[in-house]
């Protein structure tokens, strides 16, 4: 079976121009030869920023760029007949899509309501600071500008846990409405971290459920994607979604790819999350992105035998996503925590050409992120997705033995090295006697011939990865 790889096709600051699915149905041919074999698309419903909005401050999960809502008619990455065009791109070309699923907020209401509600302690959500204020709540959803197609469901208080913004006051808190509960099998970060943003989804409410669910079936029926991104689920209930993966699978007849993003550094927790949803749902390896971090900083003080320590592709291979970063750990978002430069094409190795764990490429590599001034990683990257599909197979024989110099082989045919100390070597078996290797990277420029007992030396330059295929 080929090897699966996924590309994440968007980086924070791509510009706001309804021009991104043009562009991804353009690519889609170059990306399948390339060897990407799955695409995360962003979110692509209205955002309450409209055409500005990247697509999770969500307001109207029916508008795919179709209505003149907040603004436009498209969302920033275009129109909806250019989104459905995208997805039929991809297909055209053996690409599988994923679309990015963000469920535990609206933003943008039509209008206030008047609700009582208790103002919560943000360092601890079940600490109530006062109890009973009457505030004015964003938690009306009618959807004027869509007039009920597709679905005449309307959001109002009830289908709401709480807000964060009293708009009588104008003041920011933490307010959870009367009668009302966090969700539970959240995150315990801030006491409950049930509340992240915006109108926070009520998945206590039988309506929330069978309306998330009315959505979903409408949602792949009308893009014919092939799998989600599950955005912030450490902030929904393990319940819900076990419960969504399975009459979701069951009304489409088929099993279908589902990555959660749960951003914690502790792997037990996302082992927990995983556990509680049946082993339903992959979790991104947020530990892992951690330690790339962590040996980028250290450099030569980072003991490279540790690089896969405490991360979910260990605990868990068949359930984790591994990936270098993302668009919200990009500099300038949410989440910084840039991986540095010199340490990209190490980690991208780590991923991309070992056996466990699921690969996800960032836009902002293969593209480049112009707004920080970040180029293309360039062709090593590319070399290394296209080599996956090639050379990454059969077993891999690990060779961690020293603290700033790892290698691997796989027995397809290839062989890595990496230092984040000196130049060095890495004495390994592979191939047979007399084969030639070459590095794929051309950061090493001898040939290296196998020895009588299959064994060789394979080397790396100072703080950096060889990557050694046969030479053909
Ligand atoms: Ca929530």
């Amino acid at each position: 079976m080929k090897n699966m790889t996924m590309l994440q096709y968007f980086e924070w600051y791509l510009p706001n121009d309804g021009k991104h699915w043009e562009r991804a149905a353009m690519d889609a041919e170059a990306l399948a030869k390339m060897g990407i074999t799955d695409v995360w698309l962003p979110p692509a419903y209205k955002g309450f920023q409209g055409i500005n909005d990247v697509g999770y401050g969500v307001y109207d999960m029916y508008d795919l760029g179709e209505f003149d809502q907040k603004g436009s008619i498209p969302t920033k990455y275009g129109p909806k007949d250019e989104y459905i065009a995208a997805i039929k791109a991809f297909h055209d070309n053996g690409i599988r899509v994923l679309a990015d699923v963000v469920m535990n907020h609206r933003m943008g209401a039509d209008h206030v309501e008047i609700i009582e509600a208790d103002s919560c302690a943000n360092w601890n959500r079940n600490v109530v600071l006062a109890e009973d204020q009457t505030i004015q709540a964003w938690t009306g959803f009618t959807f004027p500008g869509r007039n009920g197609k597709y679905s005449n469901f309307c959001w109002n208080y009830t289908h709401f846990d709480g807000v964060d913004w009293d708009d009588r006051t104008k003041k920011n808190g933490v307010f959870r409405f009367d009668g009302q509960n966090w969700d539970s099998n959240v995150d315990f970060e801030n006491g409950n971290y049930d509340y992240l943003m915006g109108a926070d989804l009520d998945f206590n409410n039988p309506e929330v459920v069978e309306e998330m669910i009315h959505w979903s079936k409408w949602y792949f029926e009308t893009t014919g994607i092939d799998g989600v991104r599950l955005d912030a689920v450490k902030h929904i209930s393990s319940d819900f979604y076990r419960h969504w993966l399975s009459v979701m699978r069951n009304a489409l007849g088929r099993e279908f790819f589902s990555v959660g993003e749960y951003w914690h550094r502790d792997v037990n927790k996302l082992a927990d999350y995983i556990s509680s949803c049946g082993d339903m749902m992959q979790l991104f390896d947020v530990p892992l992105h951690y330690n790339f971090v962590r040996a980028s900083i250290e450099g030569t003080f980072f003991d490279l035998r540790t690089i896969f320590d405490n991360t979910l592709v260990s605990r868990n291979p068949w359930l984790s996503v591994t990936f270098v970063d993302n668009h919200d750990s990009q500099p300038g978002q949410a989440l910084e925590s840039w991986v540095q430069g010199w340490f990209r094409e190490l980690a991208y190795a780590l991923i991309l050409l070992r056996r466990d764990g699921i690969p996800c490429v960032f836009y902002g590599d293969l593209k480049g992120i112009p707004n920080n001034g970040i180029p293309p990683m360039g062709t090593a990257l590319e070399k290394m997705i296209s080599i996956r599909n090639t050379f990454a197979y059969g077993e891999q024989t690990d060779y961690f033995d020293f603290p700033n110099v790892i290698g691997w082989t796989r027995e397809a045919g290839l062989a890595v090295v990496m230092s984040n100390g000196n130049e060095g070597w890495k004495h390994m078996r592979l191939g047979h006697h007399g084969q030639v290797f070459v590095d794929l990277l051309g950061h090493r420029t001898e040939e290296i011939v196998i020895d009588e007992d299959g064994w060789a030396d394979f080397t790396v330059n100072a703080k950096s990865v060889s990557v050694w295929v046969p030479k053909i």
